[in-house]
């Protein structure tokens, strides 16, 4: 980057407490009202060590609101594994000039203890049946601490009241966690909280392996060997479109080929429910949607990735 358009580039603000957001997004709201149409907030929740994939929620946030929040909060509540919240990277100098280049308005960098004054939350929000499947399966309790923060989050940066006009509040989430995406759209909708989740794609390598903060703990052998989750994906999704069975059990063996790779589970569900969908044979031809939902164990490294699935009749 050239130095003028470092020079030009405008720092975030960043805050570390509810209230200095609260503020900075009144503030920012009031400067962005105008006679003809509804000011918007957008908020784009990480936990840091930012990569593309989340360049990408934040490039589709900035384009859709006046304003726009980035925070910054690795939640302790959602790590099962001490170890894995203990190593998981923390990079925020780094960020916020990702962010400046981003243009974010407001990075939110809160402390454990301005999320969770209390400690931790007396009254849970449980993600019942499909908080323990797959993902929450291996990491039990991860769900539940998941939407523990997403909902503080939301609530941190909704628009506050003394705003002097009504504000448009939305929320964006990457399709890269499909069961979390799944499960945030419930939560929002069965607690009314007043703000529309937006998704935004997958970004992945050229090669195909789905971006994560996790990435970077890989060896360069780990990642070459991580692209058998792509191949597999493509495979079940070709036959998806040519309307044949899915057959997963022969795609599963791909993977015990790849001694670096262990699969943990390949399913083919429902895109809103994630409710399982019995194409997983060798007769049922495939019709109609799916997400074919992916996790593996890559040396210490778990990654999730998921693909969907439609069947498109020949020429259309
Ligand atoms: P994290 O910092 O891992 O909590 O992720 C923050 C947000 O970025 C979540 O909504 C993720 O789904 C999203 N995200 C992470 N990786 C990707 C990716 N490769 N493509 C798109 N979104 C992503």
């Amino acid at each position: 980057m050239s130095t003028d358009l470092q020079m030009n580039q405008k720092q975030p603000l960043v805050v570390n407490t509810a209230a200095e957001l609260a503020a900075a997004i009144e503030v920012r709201v009031i400067a962005a009202i105008t006679a003809d149409r509804q000011v918007s907030v957008g908020l784009v929740p990480t936990m840091g060590a930012l990569h593309s994939g989340h360049e990408s929620l934040v490039a589709t946030a900035r384009e859709q609101n006046d304003v726009l929040v980035v925070s910054i909060f690795v939640n302790e509540l959602q790590f099962n594994d001490a170890a894995d919240y203990a190593r998981y990277p923390r990079t925020l100098d780094a960020d916020v000039e990702i962010l400046a280049r981003a243009g974010a308005d407001i990075v939110f960098a809160p402390s454990a203890t301005e999320v969770y004054p209390d400690g931790r939350p007396l009254v849970k929000i449980d993600s019942g049946a499909l908080g323990s499947k797959f993902e929450g399966a291996s990491r039990p309790g991860h769900f539940d601490g998941m939407l523990a923060v997403v909902v503080k989050l939301l609530n941190f940066a909704m628009p506050p009241a003394s705003c002097p006009v009504a504000v448009k509040y939305r929320a964006y989430f990457g399709q890269k966690d499909a069961q979390q995406l799944v499960l945030i759209n419930r939560m929002v909708k069965d607690l009314n909280i007043p703000v529309d989740v937006c998704s935004v794609p997958i970004i992945r390598t050229e090669q195909g392996l789905a971006l994560s903060s996790r990435n970077q703990f890989l060896t360069p052998e780990q990642a070459e060997a991580a692209l058998v989750i792509y191949r597999a994906m493509n495979i079940i999704r070709v036959r998806a479109e040519k309307h044949e069975p899915l057959f997963l059990e022969d795609v599963a063996e791909i993977f015990a080929r790849e001694p670096l790779v262990e699969l943990d589970y390949l399913e083919v569900v429902d895109p809103n429910t994630l409710a399982e969908l019995a194409f997983n044979c060798r007769e049922t031809p495939f019709t109609g949607q799916g997400l074919l939902l992916v996790a593996a164990k890559v040396g210490e490294v778990r990654l999730i990735d998921n693909m969907p699935l439609g069947y498109h009749p020949a020429g259309a």
